[in-house]
């Protein structure tokens, strides 16, 4: 006992642990008493017996000091009260030398031999001395016990362990201590109690780790947290699950015998043998369904034997709901619900590759003059019309096809090609009538149809060239459907190659200005209109008309006007400098206008080249006008007071508007003979020339008169008032040079 308990005291110095210290020298203390005991009960001399009984009594002082400073440290108490440990301490130190002056004054005791079993034996016969020990003793084990106590009852359930041992142990060393002192018997076998109980000190302070409070603390971590946690043993019996795994199959919290089981009807036997593996499951189907990820880890024990398993079900439902619908969302159009543009050419470009054999259509669905059903019967009639379309595709086209909205009011359909019934669906649209409430509206839909030729090639282009088809219809109102044709994309294939011949053409001069004559009444050349050609290489000489839609729909004409406008600021400049003082006309397209600031760039121009403003005429169209009419109000006014002349081009043509005129910022007019002066009935559209020409001299504006192919026209235009004339009558648009030869000819 007294080796291992001085191991331990060593151990106890060596640990580290704040409490070390305390233990170590309790363990200490209470060697000498051991050793004092075992010197009585074994030496069987008089002298050896004395000794022991001195070791005995000192060691028990020295026990009981550091019995109360373990015992404050134990517990964690701060043994503030000095007077009292002054004290105590005292009393100690006051034994210690009333008991060290007995071989002198004998006061405390004596030893009188018996015999015991055989042996001789030297047993204690106390005086006043040793019965103030023990009662300092006694004094001091009651303090230590009382604080144990106390603590005990104050702690949390998971630590009373640690005093309860301490407590009981220390009862039995004093219990076993007062039976010797009562029963007079020779042996002390109370410090056999006493060395155990120092074993269990060393033991609960330096070694014991609060299991049981451990166990509680990751059982209530694991109990609140969501995903169900089972824990299995190495027979698949459960033996613990937390809250959320207990719901999940519906047991007590006593019943975990049951949990596997449950897990086996809920998602089968587990069918993988590895260590560790994760899977997901889905139980219930449709509306209900629900969906689990599960994770299965075996616990192995040094030598790899499987010694447990632990679980767990994390259910993904809500996540998964939320995915399907944000995916929804993301797939279908929130007013009709079917697909949307982006999902739809996913899926035909996956329908078309997947079926090899199946040859496909797509149709680009319009509706003609949307914009004007929104307008007359209000946008909730027109998100009800775009509802009906969508829901006559999805019911009427073909069981086979898929089909989304790609824009407003625009769809796209792909189906096999032996499913387009062209017939039945021209029926269908002949008479397409929306019925909302009181509005009732007949809805002209267009099918432009591609058939898919080169299964790569991308659904946007297809539904581009589907779409292209319907240009072809124009306003025919009994043709719904059109389709895409090699002379289309033929055109698609000329659109792109000029389009991107263009900035070479331009940077070569390839585009030449042609320049046509203006004439006045006398006939005389008083300027002209700069018209634009493409010396093409080798596509040779290119009219406008070639070209210049190409690049008004895709807003290149911005390259070709600017161009344009610097070729006629060059002949001014030129002109200039020989003294010939005629004016040029150029075009601006509509275009412009969106593209860039066609002010801006004109002023810079003409400042570059140092020009009158007046000697550049600047053209616009009616349709310039069409929309944000305010602004290109402004822009003409600002022309105007920067000294240009502003003309307005095709007048006749297009939707003029007579109210209009009296408000437009323009300087002349000029009058189109192909649009008004080529009619069956002449003398309607003399009547109507007159008029247009009275109305300029009412508005105090010039009039010019383009297309003039005869004499007659001519003379007749003169007589009617016209001040300016342009047409083959007096020249075709030609190069610089023959313009110049005619000018001095003229
Ligand atoms: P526009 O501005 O109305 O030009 C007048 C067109 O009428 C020119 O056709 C001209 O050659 C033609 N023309 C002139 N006199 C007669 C005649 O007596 N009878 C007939 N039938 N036609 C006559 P062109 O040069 O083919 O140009 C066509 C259109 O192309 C122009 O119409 C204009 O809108 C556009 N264009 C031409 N050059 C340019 C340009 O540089 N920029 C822009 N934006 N457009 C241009
Ligand atoms: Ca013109
Ligand atoms: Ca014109």
């Amino acid at each position: 006992m007294t080796v291992v308990l001085t191991a331990c005291a060593f151990n106890a110095k060596k640990s580290n642990k704040p409490i070390g210290k305390s233990v170590a020298i309790l363990l200490s203390a209470i060697t000498p008493p051991i050793i004092g005991n075992m010197l009585i009960i074994a030496s069987g001399y008089e002298v050896l017996s004395t000794v022991g009984c001195y070791f005995y009594f000192l060691g028990m002082d020295l026990s009981m000091f550091s019995l109360l400073v373990f015992t404050f440290d134990y517990c964690m108490i701060k043994w503030s009260n000095l007077a009292l440990k002054r004290i105590i301490y005292s009393l100690l130190i006051i034994d210690a030398i009333q008991i060290v002056l007995n071989p002198i004054t004998g006061h405390a005791f004596d030893t009188e031999m018996i015999e015991f079993g055989g042996y001789p034996y030297y047993r204690i016969i106390p005086f006043g001395g040793l019965t103030f020990h023990r009662i300092l003793d006694y004094g001091i084990f009651l303090a230590a016990f009382i604080i144990f106590i106390n603590k005990a009852r104050k702690s949390p359930k998971y630590y009373k362990e640690r005093y309860t041992v301490i407590i009981v142990s220390l009862s039995i060393t004093c219990l076993t201590l007062t039976y010797f002192i009562f029963s007079r018997t020779p042996i002390d076998r109370s410090m056999i109690c006493l060395g155990i109980f120092g074993l269990l000190v060393y033991y609960f302070s330096i070694h014991y780790r609060p299991l049981r409070l451990l166990d509680r603390m990751l059982a209530d971590l694991a109990s609140d947290i969501p995903d169900a946690l089972f824990l299995f043993d190495a027979y698949n019996n459960c033996i613990w699950a937390n809250t959320a795994g207990c719901q999940l199959v519906n047991i007590e919290n006593d019943q975990f015998d049951k949990a596997f089981d449950a897990l086996v009807n809920l998602f089968g036997p587990p069918n993988d043998d590895r260590e560790a593996w994760m899977t997901r499951r889905i139980v219930g189907q449709g509306d209900t369904a629900r969906y689990f990820t599960l994770e299965w880890h075996t616990l192995k024990d040094d030598a790899d034997r499987s010694a447990g398993v632990y679980m767990s079900v994390r259910d993904n439902t809500a996540e998964q709901q939320t995915y399907k619908q944000e995916f929804y969302n993301a797939t279908h159009d929130t007013l009709t619900g079917i697909y949307t543009k982006e999902y739809l050419y996913e899926i035909i470009h996956k329908t078309i590759l997947e079926n090899q054999n199946e040859d496909y259509i797509v149709v680009f669905v319009d509706v003609k003059n949307f914009k004007i059903v929104n307008d007359i019967f209000g946008t909730d009639f027109g998100d009800y019309a775009i509802k009906c379309i969508a829901a006559w595709i999805s019911t009427d086209v073909s069981d086979n096809c898929v089909y989304g909205r790609l824009a407003g009011d625009t769809f796209g359909i792909c189906l096999p090609k032996k499913d387009f019934d062209e017939q039945r669906l021209n029926m269908q649209l002949q008479d397409f009538i929306v019925v909302n409430e009181n509005l009732e509206h007949h809805i002209l839909i267009h099918l432009g149809v591609y058939e898919v030729i080169d299964r790569n090639t991308e659904v946007s282009v297809m539904f581009d060239r589907a779409h292209l088809a319907l240009s072809h219809i124009k306003d025919d109102y009994q043709k719904h459907i059109a389709y895409y044709d090699d002379e289309m994309r033929k055109k698609v294939l000329w659109d792109q190659n000029i389009s991107a011949q263009l900035h070479e053409a331009i940077t070569l001069r390839q585009l030449c200005p042609y320049l046509q004559p203006i004439a006045d009444s006398s006939g005389k050349v008083v300027g002209c209109e700069a018209l634009v050609r493409w010396i093409h290489p080798e596509n040779g000489f290119m009219p406008p008309g070639k070209f210049i839609p190409v690049f008004e729909k895709n807003g290149m004409i911005v390259e070709v006007d600017k161009y344009m406008w610097r070729c006629a600021c060059e002949i001014l400049s030129s002109w200039k400098e020989k003294g010939i003082d005629l004016f040029v006309s150029v075009n601006i397209s509509p275009k412009d206008f969106y593209f860039m600031d066609v002010n801006a760039e004109i002023r810079r121009l003409v400042k570059k080249y140092e020009v009158d403003p007046a000697k550049l005429r600047i053209e616009i169209t009616e349709s310039v006008m069409m929309d944000d009419v305010d602004n290109r109000m402004d822009i003409l006014k600002q022309f105007r007071e920067e000294g240009f002349i502003v003309e307005m081009d095709d007048f006749g043509s297009g939707f003029s508007s007579l109210n209009m005129l009296k408000d437009m910022p323009v300087d002349v007019l000029k009058i189109d003979m192909n649009f008004l002066g080529k009619t069956t009935d002449d003398e309607r559209s003399n009547t109507i020339v007159q008029n247009i020409i009275n109305l300029t001299h009412d508005l105090k504006i010039e009039s010019l008169t383009e297309g003039v192919e005869t004499e007659n026209q001519y003379k007749a235009l003169a007589q009617m008032g016209c001040r300016l004339f342009q047409g083959y009558y007096f020249a075709k648009p030609m190069p610089i040079e023959e313009f110049m030869s005619f000018y001095s000819a003229n």
